[in-house]
């Protein structure tokens, strides 16, 4: 199985992934938890190229992004999901849909057509977007993404909502206790098959 979380910069994903594999682990599956950019040795390289201050254009920044994400996929989601681990992504497609489509003004039908190279078409079971109106913090680390600013975080953040209407993405209001959202989590992923606590690995 093959979960991701979505959302803007400050929302409570890596919060949730790391309760998440926690009970996973706990229930017996075994849990590979990675994220985008990066995931990898050439993903990191790249995250950490993405994160600098060099001058890059949307093309630059988008095949960037594709070729780390095309190098997760083969080495290590896709190896991760045969060997039936539950695979947990914090970002995959939808947030190159979300950043370089609505934040920067990409047309989408080609991002969805360049990211369908780099992925080879894989596909996350499911994906949890976390929206949280008070995750618009007065200030912004100085990166790439958030230094660009909260009317660029506005976008990115309505065209998540946007999209998800259409691609069935899980919504999920971050504006609550943790462990209210993790609990919203799990039932989703009840409903899917997994975290059959009682049976206990699936
Ligand atoms: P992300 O991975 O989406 O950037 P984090 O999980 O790092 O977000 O969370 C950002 C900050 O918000 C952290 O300080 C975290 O402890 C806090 N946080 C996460 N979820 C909640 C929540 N539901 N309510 C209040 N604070 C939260």
């Amino acid at each position: 199985m093959f979960i991701v979380f979505e959302g803007i910069d400050g929302v409570g994903k890596s919060t949730q992934i790391e309760l998440l594999t926690g009970a996973l682990v706990e229930l017996g599956y075994d849990v590979v938890s990675t994220r985008e950019p990066g995931g990898t040795e050439v993903g990191e390289e790249i995250r950490a190229l993405l994160k600098s201050d060099y001058s890059m254009g949307i093309r630059s920044e988008l095949l960037l992004m594709l070729a780390s994400r095309s190098q997760h996929v083969d080495a290590v989601i896709r190896p991760g999901i045969e060997r039936g681990c539950v695979v947990i992504s914090d970002r995959f497609e939808a947030s190159t849909f979300a950043y370089q489509g609505y934040g920067r003004g990409g047309d989408l039908s080609r991002l969805r057509a360049i990211n369908e190279f780099a992925t080879g078409g894989l596909k996350p079971d499911v994906t949890f977007l976390i929206d949280r109106e008070s995750s618009f913090r007065a200030t912004f680390d100085e990166d790439r993404f958030e230094s660009a600013g909260i009317e660029f975080a506005k976008r990115v953040r309505e065209g998540y909502l946007e999209l998800s209407r259409e691609e069935g993405w899980v919504v999920i209001d971050g504006d609550r206790e943790i462990n209210t959202i993790q609990g919203e989590i799990l039932e989703h992923l009840r409903l899917l098959g997994l975290t059959n606590i009682k049976e206990g690995k699936s």
